[in-house]
């Protein structure tokens, strides 16, 4: 017993496995060197997870996924009925690109929304997989004004 396995993080209950921990990407100490290029550090925190709450991530990923797609392409969907619509009631017959994108993204986002029950269901007793910046560590580096990512956004 010198290195005990850790329980995993999102269910607390399985032993985590190595090879399944979870991932999550910050980056912090932003400066500039003398020649004005913005520094920084990184860091990758590991989260303990266990097999079973990694493959029920990864299902949840592909729901949400699907749940997008399909959401979005209602949305299109119904852009594309309503400019028709539009059209023949106003003779206005612009088709605005933005706009469907728009239709499209805000279905997508309903489409995650009303799924959000049954990725409940599919997760049961565990924290999601988007639930990450929650643990501890990562908390702790956030409040600190680490962000989430490899690298600073280039400007
Ligand atoms: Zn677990």
């Amino acid at each position: 017993m010198t290195s005990p396995t850790p329980a995993c993080w999102y269910c607390g209950r399985e032993p985590a496995v190595e090879a399944r921990a979870d991932r999550f990407d910050l980056y912090g100490n932003l400066g500039k060197n003398p020649a004005g290029q913005v520094t920084y550090q990184t860091t990758t925190v590991r989260i303990p997870r266990c097999a079973a709450c990694a493959s029920a991530h990864n299902r949840e990923g592909c729901l949400s996924v699907l749940a997008f797609l399909v959401g979005g392409l209602l949305g299109v969907l119904a852009y594309m009925a309503l400019s028709q619509w539009i059209a023949e009631v106003t003779g206005w017959a612009t088709f605005i690109w933005w706009l469907m994108i728009g239709f499209g993204a805000a279905g997508g986002a309903v489409g995650i929304g009303l799924a959000s029950p049954l990725a409940k269901k599919l997760l049961g007793n565990r924290r999601s997989g988007t639930a990450s910046s929650e643990y501890a560590p990562i908390r702790e580096l956030l409040d600190g004004g680490w962000k989430q990512g490899t690298r600073p956004k280039a400007r």
